[in-house]
């Protein structure tokens, strides 16, 4: 890849984000005149003024009539000159889209004439999705987060690029970045976790290792997206504050475009403050693209996009229709409602990527019948499941089980064989090219001397029979799409029933399914399962009404006396045998829907509590993508929480289930023990009252909730237990005061005291001024170790000045406060794990100082113009060696070329002029002026919208 980026950000994630750049675009240099009492600056460092030069080699294919594609001109360059031979209708190809035929999710066309390759774009966040076959179903990415383990996102990342690009695609659209805001999000699987500094932490890697492949990495979705309610709806209307997007909500992105140069953004189904956010100027204009200066292109969600504004609002390209993008665009350009320069600025965008991916010169030769998935793919799939393999509890040390003279394990549950559950549903479900079920892993990493039975103690869903006549009046009649049905059940006797419906139309829209006017399950129909359940209690006698609306095929069910039999030979195996492992399952957890509360689908939690109170060695394995009721809690001996594991299922549990690796997995998510307690707990907060959706919980979002609220959740942020134990000790600031523009290096000890190798996920947590507003503690680093029995381990973080930064929404900024920060260490969120326990003080800080830069609206190509960055020291802290700098869309020029220093006191400013020059060559477009000022271990950045004439 070529054709990057220069930037200075300073890492505010800790050990694991990458601090150097690989991509680097062309910088200029300038010059600074000092004002308003600031001090003298001086020159530091001058850097080349020229554009990053490409390295392609030459296609095969190229004619002379297009030099683009083998020039070795910068980026910009080829950019424009191919732009220069396109017609209004060429530029409207390469922003709309081309329908749903293609074997890929989205695609762009090929333009022979002008050498423009084909684009295929696919799913997803956890393998190659959208029904294509022969690739690695890999674990799903909140057992990725699980893992706590860069090095490990990394490579998954690597995974799905190779994969990607051996089916011919050229772009992945993933990962899914959003914050877990609330567990019942149908779509919590799939992202990674509720904190945005694991979030940053983990997709950095993950994009990097996915485009270290030449594959285009699209993050998603753009912003605020935490909820399948109401999706791509004015309903799903996000009333949130500036500070929780800049603080919760946008991290995640940020990282994802300033450290990893993710190739592109999805903009997402939610509205935001009132705007769709494919046309929210705010999101996508004034932050990604002006603020962040992301240089990249801006692509719907399917039909996410809401009118041909987003051209102006900063949506690049739809997908995958041209509802707006095509004619109606063309018209708007035509009759001057929206300028040429707006599409300009979306096809050079779009093309800027591909140049830097290299598709021109070097065409995909992949294909989508191609068989990917290779044994390498697989082995890391199955270290990534069992990395991320949680431990919730062991009483008794009931894990791990003997490798061989174990007795009988008595493996139960129709979620270890007949119906496991690998992973979550929707766009990210990836088809496994083969599978290992839990009985099938524990079968065969069972050793000599131990041997394995089987229950299913519960029916397979699909299995149900449909509920009589005699029972439900009037008589069950599927629904067709649209359609309702409402019947009154009679129930015949007093127990637990299991109710099923099937949602045939394959089309990700909900059917609903009613008890008594309340809603008790929704399916969205959505792969890789139609058939969903739920247990209700009724009583004998009783007439309930059970209301249907939307598409259904089946109304299925099981009574108290059909499920008995199966349960009580589950029983009676579990009290002949030494173990019972019950593999349970959430397989309602899909894009499309939110899932109603957090209960286990069927007659799981029955079962559970059945097999417990014959066994006292009865181990759960959970196969869910989201925290779960576990109301048999403290009836088990131990939980094992192996999320969606991917297609190598039986074999990682087996792995951590029989010792060989130790269960290193850490809650990225709260488990809490009710809906009551979570952050989003009223209608209005989740999903909404139908017009908006209230996030008044701010920035309290996951484990800063808890801890804000003084709850006990069931298990804690950043939680997981090990065969093994650690002890923390040694804790070490580098100092106890510094000013608001210096990093706190922390280190501490971990030793494994137990008699076992295992691993810890060593947590750092800092505490701000109550002052701040912010929550009491939140998460600035982590270190995941493996130690020998005796072992130990020094680890290490630092504390920059952004990690005890807050966002102001009157400044519209960062800002820091004077004051004791907490700095606590351990190995989970909660106090009670945190036995580290140390202060810092921070003396002064520069206040909420603004980095302003001013442009003129309108520039000529190829002629200087007077750009100016402005820095305002705000608070208490006279700030030494201040560096302003402009970062230039490639091609650009600036005089003098450098990096100013000096010392600016508080409430003064500092002033400096560049003249600054687009490149002769460049087309009517918008480009972003961006500037940053750096203090210290520090920075503020700011951009501007120019509209350059040729
Ligand atoms: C999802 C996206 C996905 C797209 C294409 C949408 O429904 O929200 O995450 O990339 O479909 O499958």
């Amino acid at each position: 890849m070529d054709a990057g980026k220069d930037r200075h950000i300073l890492s505010s994630y800790g050990l694991y984000l990458r601090r150097q750049q690989k991509h680097r675009r062309g910088p200029g240099g300038w010059r600074i005149a000092a004002a308003g009492g600031a001090a003298a600056l001086a020159v530091l460092i001058a850097l080349p003024a020229t554009g990053a030069v490409g390295q392609d080699a030459a296609a095969a294919s190229t004619t002379a009539s297009c030099p683009w594609v083998t020039s070795t001109a910068p980026v910009s360059q080829r950019v424009a000159q191919l732009m220069a031979a396109m017609s209004l209708d060429d530029k409207i190809t390469m922003v709309e889209g081309h329908g749903t035929t293609n074997p890929y999710v989205f695609y762009t066309p090929a333009v022979p004439s002008l050498c423009i390759p084909a684009v295929g774009l696919e799913d997803g966040p956890a393998g190659v999705a959208d029904g294509l076959t022969g690739v690695t179903q890999l674990p799903a990415g909140v057992s990725l987060a699980a893992t706590w383990d860069p090095s490990l996102a990394q490579q998954y990342g690597q995974v799905i690029g190779a994969e990607e690009s051996g089916k011919g695609a050229s772009a992945n659209l993933g990962p899914t970045v959003n914050i877990d805001r609330d567990p019942r999000w149908g779509r919590s699987f799939e992202a990674l976790s509720e904190d945005p500094f694991l979030n940053s932490a983990l997709d950095v890697p993950e994009i990097d290792g996915v485009q270290s492949q030449d594959v285009e990495s699209q993050v998603k979705h753009f912003d605020a997206y935490n909820q399948e309610t109401y999706r791509n709806t004015p309903a799903d209307n996000v009333i949130v504050s500036n500070r929780a997007l800049h603080e919760i909500y946008m991290p995640s992105f940020n990282a994802a475009v300033t450290q990893a140069d993710a190739a592109s953004v999805m903009c997402a189904y939610s509205y935001v403050n009132g705007s769709a956010s494919c046309n929210s100027s705010y999101l996508l204009t004034n932050v990604l693209k002006e603020m962040w200066d992301f240089q990249g292109f801006v692509m719907s969600d399917y039909g996410a996009l809401h009118g041909t504004s987003g051209a102006l609002e900063g949506t690049d390209q739809e997908q995958p229709f041209n509802t707006y993008y095509g004619t109606a665009l063309e018209t708007d350009i035509e009759n001057g409602t929206i300028p040429l320069s707006a599409l300009n600025t979306m096809v050079q965008r779009v093309f800027t990527e591909m140049f830097r991916f290299n598709l021109f010169s070097q065409p995909r030769t992949g294909s989508p019948t191609a068989t990917v998935t290779t044994p390498a793919h697989q082995a890391l799939a199955n270290q990534v499941a069992e990395a991320g393999t949680t431990l919730l509890k062991n009483a008794g040390q009931t894990l791990p089980l003997p490798s061989s003279g174990g007795g009988t394990i008595a493996v139960i549950g129709p979620s270890a064989s007949v119906s496991p559950a690998y992973a979550g549903g929707g766009s990210a479900y990836v088809i496994p090219s083969a599978t290992v079920s839990p009985l099938q892993g524990i079968q065969a990493g069972a050793g000599s001397g131990t041997s394995v039975t089987y229950q299913q103690g519960l029916p397979a869903d699909t299995a149900l029979p449909a509920i009589p006549s005699a029972d439900l009046s009037p008589a069950y009649a599927p629904t067709p799409f649209g359609g309702s049905y409402t019947g009154t059940l009679t129930a015949p006797e007093t127990g637990t029933y299991v109710l099923a419906l099937t949602n045939p139309c394959g089309c990700y829209t909900s059917t609903y399914l009613s008890l008594n006017g309340t809603h008790i399950l929704d399916n969205p129909s959505t792969p890789p399962v139609n058939t969903y359940s739920v247990a209700v209690n009724l009583t004998a006698g009783t007439k309930y009404t059970l209301s249907i609306s939307g598409d259904s095929s089946q109304l299925l069910w099981d009574t108290p006396s059909a499920l008995a039999p199966g349960i009580t030979a589950a029983v009676n195996a579990a009290k002949t045998a030494q173990t019972a492992v019950v593999v349970v399952s959430d397989d309602t957890e899909s894009e499309a829907t939110d899932r109603p509360n957090l209960n286990l689908p069927s007659a799981q939690d029955e079962l559970i509590e059945a097999v417990a109170a014959a066994n006292p060695h009865t181990v759960v394995v959970v196969n869910a993508g989201a925290p779960i009721a576990m109301p048999w809690l403290n009836q088990v001996a131990s939980v094992l929480d192996a999320w969606y594991p991917g297609q190598g299922s039986g074999t990682a549990l087996a792995s951590v289930l029989f010792g060989q690796t130790d269960p290193g997995g850490h809650l990225p998510v709260t488990f809490p023990t009710s809906l009551s307690e979570v952050p989003a707990s009223t209608t209005a907060q989740f999903p909404g009252n139908g017009t908006e959706v209230l996030y008044s919980e701010g920035i309290d979002v996951g484990y800063r909730w808890y801890d804000a609220n003084n709850l006990a959740p069931m298990f804690p942020f950043g939680f997981g237990l090990s065969y093994t134990k650690f002890a923390y000790s040694g804790l070490r600031l580098s100092s106890t005061t510094v000013t608001g523009t210096q990093d706190v290096r922390v280190s501490a000890t971990v030793t494994n005291i137990g008699n076992r190798t295992g691993s810890d996920v060593a947590q750092l947590y800092v505490g701000d001024p109550a002052s701040t507003g912010e929550p009491p503690r939140q998460l600035e680093g982590f270190q995941r170790v493996n130690l020998a029995p005796g072992q130990s381990a020094r680890v290490s973080f630092v504390i920059t000045p952004q990690d005890t930064s807050w966002w102001s929404d009157n400044a519209n900024g960062w800002t820091q406060t004077a004051g004791l920060y907490h700095v606590y260490v351990g190995d989970s969120s909660a106090l009670a794990n945190l036995p580290l326990r140390n202060a810092f003080q921070m003396t002064s800080t520069p206040g909420a100082r603004q980095v302003a830069v001013t442009a003129p609206s309108v520039m000529h190509a190829g002629k200087a113009s007077v750009v100016r960055v402005t820095l305002t020291a705000g608070g208490s802290q006279t700030l030494h060696g201040v560096q302003l700098a402009l970062q230039l869309p490639a091609g650009w020029t600036v005089t003098p070329a450098g990096v100013v220093s000096g010392t600016v006191r508080p409430g003064n400013a500092v002033v400096a002029t560049f003249r600054v020059t687009p490149p002769s060559y460049s087309p009517d477009v918008s480009q972003v002026v961006h500037a940053t000022a750096t203090m210290g271990n520090t920075q503020r950045e700011a951009g501007v919208s120019v509209s350059v004439r040729s």
